[in-house]
């Protein structure tokens, strides 16, 4: 099940992709559970129990309610737009990226042997189509970073590695662009990645229960159509259980929580000269079968 966040009639609303493009409101779903009408995905994902999941599929499959709409009547947002805490992000977790990175940090760790975590603010966060805005007076030097989000979807602490997988609600596609001048001159990570756009998500969250195995996915980017990045999910250096069951050791994961798991080689920084992204350009992200997002790039 594909979970979307957009407009349609001048009214944000949560929904369901079904075949042929079709969009359900999740609200015509609503005898399934109990309690209140959702107005946000960070509402509906404690609603969205597999048990209702399960419920929804096989109420759209028996066209027992009828879709709102279709995709393309509608905008798409980030599937969380605003997310209630800071986006959790690795950093340097696919190998060939901690190579084509050494010497250009200023972290100096080449192979990382604990995960490196850092925070990413995305208030908003935009969506599948929305426009990056390049503060110029800011950056001169932005580049693109493909990336796996994982979606909490209950909350927990202390999980296990064999657990972990059950605490999470979905999977989405990021785009986690980021600030290379402003990483430098910081010496810190989370002003150059925070810009205003900086994150572009979605386009849906894809249900866990439609992804067999997250860490065996394609993983790519291009640039004006030029393929920059392509890797596997395969290649994480911490997988999916380390990352959750290293992270709520001591810290609680609520549902809505939004982890990038890092990004494969192929980002601008990484080739000689750079290839940074310019007014105008058009950033393509995608992982195979949770869609893809197409961000234009705008430098003011
Ligand atoms: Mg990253």
């Amino acid at each position: 099940m594909k979970i979307l966040y957009f407009t349609h009639s001048n009214e944000k609303k949560v929904g369901i992709l079904g075949i042929n493009k079709a969009v359900y409101a999740l609200n015509d779903f609503s005898k399934l559970w109990k309690g209140d009408l959702p107005t946000t995905l960070n509402d509906a994902i404690p609603l969205l129990t597999d048990e209702v999941v399960q419920q929804i599929k096989e109420a759209i499959s028996g066209d027992e309610i009828a879709p709102l709409c279709t995709l393309d009547d509608v905008q798409l947002h980030a599937p969380i737009e605003y997310p209630r805490r800071n986006i959790i992000c690795l950093g340097k977790n696919y190998r060939d990226h901690c190579e084509e990175m050494e010497g250009k940090t200023s972290d100096m760790i080449d192979i990382p042997t604990f995960p490196i975590y850092f925070s990413k603010s995305a208030f908003p966060a935009i969506g599948a189509y929305d426009e990056i805005v390049v503060n110029a007076s800011v950056t001169t030097q932005v580049d693109y970073e493909v990336e796996l989000a994982l979606v909490i979807g209950k909350e927990g602490r202390g999980i296990s590695k064999s657990d972990a997988m059950s605490y999470i609600f979905g999977y989405m596609v990021a785009n986690d662009v980021s600030a290379r001048d402003v990483q430098m001159r910081h010496i810190q990570w989370l002003l150059g990645k925070s810009q205003d756009s900086f994150c572009p998500l979605g386009p849906w969250v894809t249900h866990r229960s439609e992804v067999a195995n997250p860490q065996a996915l394609r993983i790519y980017a291009e640039v004006n159509g030029e393929r920059r990045q392509d890797g596997c999910t395969d290649q994480l250096i911490f997988n999916i259980p380390t990352i959750i069951s290293d992270l709520s050791a001591g810290m609680t994961l609520y549902p809505g929580d939004i982890i990038l798991t890092g990004t494969p080689s192929g980002v601008g920084m990484g080739f000689e000269p750079p290839k940074y992204l310019q007014d105008g350009d058009e950033v393509m992200c995608g992982i195979e079968g949770l869609g893809h997002l197409v961000n234009r790039v705008c430098i003011r």
